[in-house]
């Protein structure tokens, strides 16, 4: 039998483990033109919770009762498909379930050698790109500024601070445990890293680790931490803003200071992006990642936990902070 992972009902606020329901299928028979894709690694990614709610948004919610879906990495168990042969490697975004079919499409081989393949998921796939999307394409950082990086020790966090580093900024991480904070000036190579949980002032925290003061924010978390960071900023700051995991699960608008001022007053640029805008750029980016990657300069961390059905509570630890770096699953 094949286990399948729906969404049962919609969460309200906070989600948990009701909301997921494991369903048994038969493997699916493949039909001419399809491939029987067996799930090796599956992501969990924040933004899976935007998708729970029956809100319109840059992708559709997923519908009550139906598989959820993410990026996999996956291997051709049966090909029908002149493209794909059994044994290849592929990734693409597809269903939680243990067996799928697949015309193909959307689904790009990897390098079978590859020394990690869960890092499609990561450094080298989704979250890898965002990293460098967000910060090359719009913040344009320049050797010397200072970038502070929120949710610093996670997918797409670590990466960013990186980035800045080989590019010669300084770079100030900002996480929620004293383990995170050390992994980001050890492994990571930021110059500083702070703790918003047990900073009892993160604003000043933040004006006295970025001396000189904050030429881009690159946001992945809003609320209170980004307020403390945009009153630090420089004059054409730039704010790329990634994410906002510290309200996915808010019912109600959270209120802070009002930014418009500090927009204005220091000339900043404050932009949303989805990594997809920047579609076309993909290959450009990953062959950067990559060339970091082999040259030692760029280097990566995983949470990987063991089991398909541990996919749900592997998504609700990302709200917990229990993942450094790209959490993935191990099916
Ligand atoms: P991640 O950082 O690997 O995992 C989420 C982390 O968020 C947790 O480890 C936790 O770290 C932190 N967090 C959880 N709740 C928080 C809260 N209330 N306040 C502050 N921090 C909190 O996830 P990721 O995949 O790299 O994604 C990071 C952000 O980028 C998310 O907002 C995500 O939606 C966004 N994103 C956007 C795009 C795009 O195209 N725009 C693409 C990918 C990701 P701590 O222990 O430090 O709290």
């Amino acid at each position: 039998m094949n286990k399948v992972i729906v969404l049962a009902k919609r969460p309200v606020g906070k989600p948990s483990l009701n909301e997921f329901k494991f369903i048994n299928e038969e493997i699916p028979a493949v039909n001419d033109g399809e491939v029987l894709l067996k799930t090796l690694y599956i992501s969990v990614d924040p933004y899976l919770r935007g998708r729970m709610n029956d809100a319109k948004s840059y992708v559709p919610p997923f519908e009550l009762n139906k598989p959820i879906q993410s990026g996999i990495v996956a291997e051709v168990t049966e090909s029908k498909n002149p493209e794909f042969k059994k044994g290849d490697l592929v990734t693409g975004i597809t269903g939680w379930k243990e067996y799928q079919t697949s015309t193909g499409k959307g689904l790009t081989k990897i390098d079978k050698n590859a020394s990690s393949l869960s890092s499609y998921l990561g450094v080298l796939g989704m979250t890898g790109i965002t990293a460098y999307m967000g910060l090359i394409e719009i913040a344009r950082p320049k050797a010397g500024e200072t970038i502070v990086v929120s949710g610093a020790a996670g997918a797409v966090g670590s990466v960013v601070g990186q980035i800045g580093k080989i590019l010669g900024c300084h770079v100030v991480g900002i996480a929620g445990s004293d383990e995170k904070v050390e992994l980001l000036k050890s492994k990571f190579g930021f110059d500083d890293a702070i703790n918003y949980k047990t900073t009892p002032d993160l604003k000043a925290t933040i004006k006295n680790a970025c001396k000189n003061g904050v030429d881009i924010y690159f946001d992945n978390v809003g609320g209170d931490i980004s307020d403390a960071v945009m009153s630090n900023l420089n004059k054409h700051a730039r704010i790329p803003v990634c994410g906002a995991i510290s309200m996915y699960n808010s019912t109600m608008v959270p209120m802070g200071p009002r930014i418009q001022p500090i927009i204005v007053t220091k000339s900043a640029m404050m932009q949303g992006f989805i990594v997809s805008d920047f579609y076309e750029k993909f290959p450009v980016a990953i062959k950067q990642l990559s060339a970091w990657l082999k040259e030692g300069k760029l280097k990566y961390t995983e949470t990987i936990v063991e089991g398909f059905d541990n996919t749900p509570q592997a998504f609700l630890d990302l709200f917990e902070g229990k993942n450094e770096g790209k959490m993935v699953v191990k099916a």
